[in-house]
């Protein structure tokens, strides 16, 4: 009997997310081939998929997904069933002083892969086709309260050019699916700690600041919360929403796990023996939310997916990783 390898494209998987997601990926699905397609923005790092660069069951394409002819080229030649949308301009910071290159890469990127991907499919048959849109909690903006949950009818209500173009893209994702039929899943994600995730972002901030004896440098009070879940937990969720998920359908993918930045810098600090108040307070970032917490009971029943990672041992482990990989992150 003939055995057809099944393929699977993945953009922006030299990103953080990206690339832990691959080597899982490749790991747990043998039959599957995976094209990883990036631009290698300063956010890209090959060195994240050292370990699978010779694996036969792995391609690399350099490319933005805002190229038509070349997103279209991909499609041809490699014909994948599958697509996982990683690609993104991905730090909040940064979408304040440059929100354009974020309207460009997170909503038109996003609108050109949908539109060469449903065209693609369109000849080639969509039948058991996936369109995996890799989202976040903060479309769905600030909760100011300790008790509310967003669940996947929450409004969305972003506050920063960041979580802007994000939720522009879920709503391009939504219309693709409602006008063509395209067989598109959307996941919203709270935030991910693990290893190769750039030193600009939070956890890797602390934990870089504490290695080299620096203060932590806090917003505002520090008294905002965040849901906290770790990349191998999300992973796992992404790939079961891919097999298992509904076509049209949003699953929140959280941990329950929330903490308050102050709380998580200090957690962070007791792990290296640091002193509990090795943090300086920075004037607030505009549009900073409070707080994010996701109701995940749809992913938790329909995808029948949870989390494996308590915050302590991830964080602890995380922290683990980055005193022994410094010359990855110094670099
Ligand atoms: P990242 O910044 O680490 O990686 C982004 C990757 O996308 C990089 O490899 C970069 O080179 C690539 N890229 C950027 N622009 C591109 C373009 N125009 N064409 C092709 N490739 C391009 O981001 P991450 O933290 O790994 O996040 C991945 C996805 O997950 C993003 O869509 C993000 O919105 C989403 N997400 C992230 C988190 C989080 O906590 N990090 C939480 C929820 C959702």
């Amino acid at each position: 009997m003939g055995f057809k390898m099944k393929v699977l494209l993945v953009t922006g998987g030299a990103g953080f997310i990206g690339s832990n997601f691959i080597k899982y990926f490749l790991e747990t699905q043998k039959d599957f081939t995976v094209v990883n397609y990036d631009k290698l923005t300063y956010a890209g790092n090959l060195d994240n998929l050292r370990e699978v660069e010779n694996n036969p069951r792995y391609v690399f394409v350099k490319g933005d997904i805002c190229d038509t002819d070349k997103v279209s080229w991909v499609l041809n030649n490699f014909k994948p069933d599958y697509i996982i949308n990683f690609a993104a301009e991905s730090h909040v910071d940064r979408s304040i002083d440059e929100p354009l290159v974020f309207g460009r890469t997170n909503v038109i990127g996003t609108l050109n892969l949908l539109q060469c991907a449903h065209s693609f499919w369109q000849k080639n048959n969509c039948e058991n086709k996936r369109f995996l849109q890799v989202s976040t909690d903060e479309v769905y903006g600030s909760i100011e309260n300790d008790t509310d949950y967003f669940t996947e009818s929450s409004d969305l209500l972003p506050s920063s050019p960041y979580s802007a173009t994000k939720a522009g893209a879920d709503l391009l994702v939504r219309a693709f699916s409602i006008t063509y039929g395209m067989p598109a899943i959307i996941t919203r994600c709270c935030n991910n700690y693990g290893p190769y995730q750039h030193k600009e972002k939070f956890i890797p901030k602390c934990i870089s600041h504490a290695l080299s004896g620096k203060p932590i440098p806090i917003y505002g009070d520090g008294l905002s919360i965040r849901e906290w879940i770790h990349v191998s937990d999300h992973c796992a969720a992404i790939t079961k929403a891919l097999f298992y998920g509904t076509p049209g359908e949003i699953y929140n993918i959280g941990s329950g796990e929330e903490i308050s930045n102050i709380d998580m810098a200090r957690m962070i600090l007791g792990i290296l023996g640091k002193p509990q108040d090795a943090v300086i307070k920075v004037s607030e970032r505009p549009g900073h939310d409070r707080r994010y917490a996701l109701n995940s009971s749809k992913a938790n029943s329909e995808l029948k997916w949870s989390c494996n990672y308590k915050l302590s041992d991830g964080i602890a482990k995380t922290v683990l990783w980055y005193k022994e990989n410094q010359s990855w992150w110094d670099n």
